[in-house]
């Protein structure tokens, strides 16, 4: 259990007269980010804003614009390191977002997703349409928006393989459609700006097998259970490959496996999954030190600077 201090909350008052109705914007104040992570760390956001309709978060963002307030987008929290301190301003999430629908009756392949969508109904809604490519996403967790800013994916494939065009809106909330080529997808990153909310996609298919596509994505989901930690909080993977190498594997040559500082270990499992071991104890600020040890040591031992994959965001 981490303890936070009580501290004021100056963005609050500027919520004394909601910028939209209750049924168009769940608002909470104070809002453990613990709660919104795989990590199960991180301190209370300031305000935590989860608008109902497209529409909603169109006027939610020119509002926060216009009354300055600071703000950050949050998908699954599959891939955050929230600091202890937590989030100063707005964390905006589209957890009711979550539309999945035929783009277009002409074309059966092209699929709209909304960015609150999780990864895993997307997943089985192509697998139920008999439409092929998503099988990548099989035991890969969070939102289709944090996994389009990512370009998550697999050895089966990535988000780039699939998408045609994403619909954000800027920081003011204005709408702006990127093609493919536009979202300047690359290993585990894209283009995408940070200060823009991805709302929806539309994804190209290909038609295919119910029973093959689940049998594709049932053994990718297989194989990544039987080497990755269990029941601890986590990230996946905390760094990102090196080209032609596997962070993990560099990891370990460093004698790494199964370090610990404080609550947070570098797992007897995996070497790339940095785990809270301990969660009674565990900090953000124990992970943070440990991915420093590993980058540390990791650079001494090869000279390899580890780039990581994991998002940190908030204060200390
Ligand atoms: C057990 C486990 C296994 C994993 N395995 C894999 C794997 O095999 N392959 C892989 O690629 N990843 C893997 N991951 C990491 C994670 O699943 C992906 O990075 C995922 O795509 C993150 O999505 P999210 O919605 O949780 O995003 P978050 O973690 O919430 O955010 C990630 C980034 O996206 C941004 N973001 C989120 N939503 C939006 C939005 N709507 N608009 C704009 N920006 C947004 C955030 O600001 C942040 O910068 C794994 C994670 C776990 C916990």
């Amino acid at each position: 259990v981490t303890r936070f201090e009580a501290r004021s909350n100056p963005w609050q008052a500027h919520f004394e007269t909601p910028p939209l109705p209750s049924d168009a914007l769940e608002i909470r104040f104070n809002e453990p980010m613990a709660r919104h992570t795989t990590l199960r760390l991180g301190g209370p956001a300031d305000v935590w804003l989860m608008p109902r309709t497209r529409d909603a978060a169109r006027s939610l963002l020119a509002w926060l614009s216009d009354a300055n307030i600071p703000t950050t987008f949050v998908g699954g929290g599959t891939n955050l390191l929230v600091r202890d301190g937590g989030i100063r301003g707005a964390v905006v999430n589209l957890g009711h977002l979550q539309a999945i629908a035929p783009q277009d009756p002409e074309n059966p392949g092209l699929i709209h997703v909304e960015a609150g969508a999780h990864t895993s109904k997307l997943l089985q809604v192509s697998i139920e349409r008999e439409l092929c490519g998503l099988e990548f996403l099989a035991g890969v967790p969070g939102s289709v928006g944090g996994g389009l800013r990512m370009n998550a994916g697999t050895y089966l494939g990535e988000f780039t393989n699939v998408v045609t065009q994403v619909r954000s809106l800027s920081s003011k909330g204005e709408w702006i459609a990127r093609d493919h080529a536009a979202c300047g997808f690359v290993y585990r990153n894209s283009a995408l700006p940070s200060d823009e909310l991805v709302i929806d996609a539309t994804l190209h298919l290909q038609p295919g097998r119910a029973e093959e596509i689940r049998a594709r994505a049932a053994e990718l989901k297989a194989r990544k259970r039987d080497r990755e930690p269990k029941a601890v909080g986590n990230n996946g993977s905390t760094f990102k490959n090196p080209p032609g190498d596997f962070a993990g594997r560099i990891i370990e040559a460093a004698g790494l496996k199964g370090v610990s500082l404080g609550g947070a270990q570098v797992s007897p499992v995996h070497a790339n999954w940095l785990v809270v071991a301990n969660s009674q104890i565990c900090t953000s600020a124990d992970l943070l030190g440990l991915i420093e040890i590993v980058r540390e040591k990791v650079q001494a031992h090869s000279g390899i600077e580890l780039e990581l994959e994991v998002r940190i965001i908030g204060e200390a």
